[in-house]
């Protein structure tokens, strides 16, 4: 759970947003403006903040460049109109770690906003995570199955901690393009699934356990069948 700071001025948008984050597990605290959101940031900490760029008083990247000044490694995640490009750019210039071109689903919104706080938790905190038979070491990014470290290059790495670290969720090829491979690589699918045949032959009988949801992408599962169990 985090404590999150939503800045939208459309009223239905903002608790749109709060009833979707707030059933994803987080705190919300919401601002109607830019000169709201700069008073809440001044009096509270936060765990990230999700803005729209166009906002009355004071507007969004005059809040993202305040912001970054004083709080430099706060997750902030921009909302940007469809047509809105400069503003994008803009928006990563300034400070943003990640975009959502409105409208999104509120799947979109829970996956880009696990991202941005996990690329941060990944770096502020030490902590290790431990999914069956593999353990996660954030502090020395390393990776262990059965206790010995996996020998993985720096994609295979990401990919298997992404579906490591979201175990509850379907990853669509989609999300994990743009979460391995970032938003603004064309890489093609046929690279992700390169990746994962050579991850899941690296890792032998435990490759299981990054199981193909057809149609829809990939998923690690912790009680995953063995492939000569079917
Ligand atoms: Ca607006």
């Amino acid at each position: 759970m985090a404590h999150l700071l939503i800045v939208e001025d459309d009223e239905l948008l903002r608790d749109a947003l709060g009833a979707q984050l707030t059933q994803a597990g987080h705190r919300i605290t919401t601002a109607a403006d830019g000169a709201e959101a700069l008073e809440r940031l001044a009096l509270q900490g936060f765990d990230g903040v999700v803005f729209d760029l166009g906002l009355p008083l004071v507007d969004g990247l005059t809040v993202l460049r305040r912001l970054r000044q004083r709080l430099p490694a706060l997750p902030v995640l921009i909302l940007t109109a469809r047509d809105g490009v400069e503003d994008r750019v803009e928006g990563l210039n300034a400070g943003a770690d990640d975009y959502l071109t409105k409208p999104f689903s509120p799947r979109e919104l829970y996956l880009r906003i696990s991202a941005i706080l996990r690329r941060v938790n990944k770096v502020t905190h030490v902590s290790e995570l431990q999914r069956g038979r593999f353990l996660l070491d954030r502090k020395n990014m390393k990776l262990f199955l059965d206790g010995a470290p996996l020998d993985l290059t720096t994609t295979e790495f990401k990919l298997l901690t992404t579906l490591m670290e979201n175990d509850t969720t379907v990853h669509t090829r989609a999300d994990l393009l743009r979460e391995v491979w970032g938003y603004n690589s064309d890489v093609a699918t046929r690279t992700l699934d390169t990746h994962i045949k050579r991850l899941r032959e690296k890792l032998g009988a435990a490759g299981a356990h990054i199981v193909t949801i057809r149609g829809t992408g990939f998923q690690f599962q912790t009680e995953a069948a063995a492939p000569t169990s079917a």
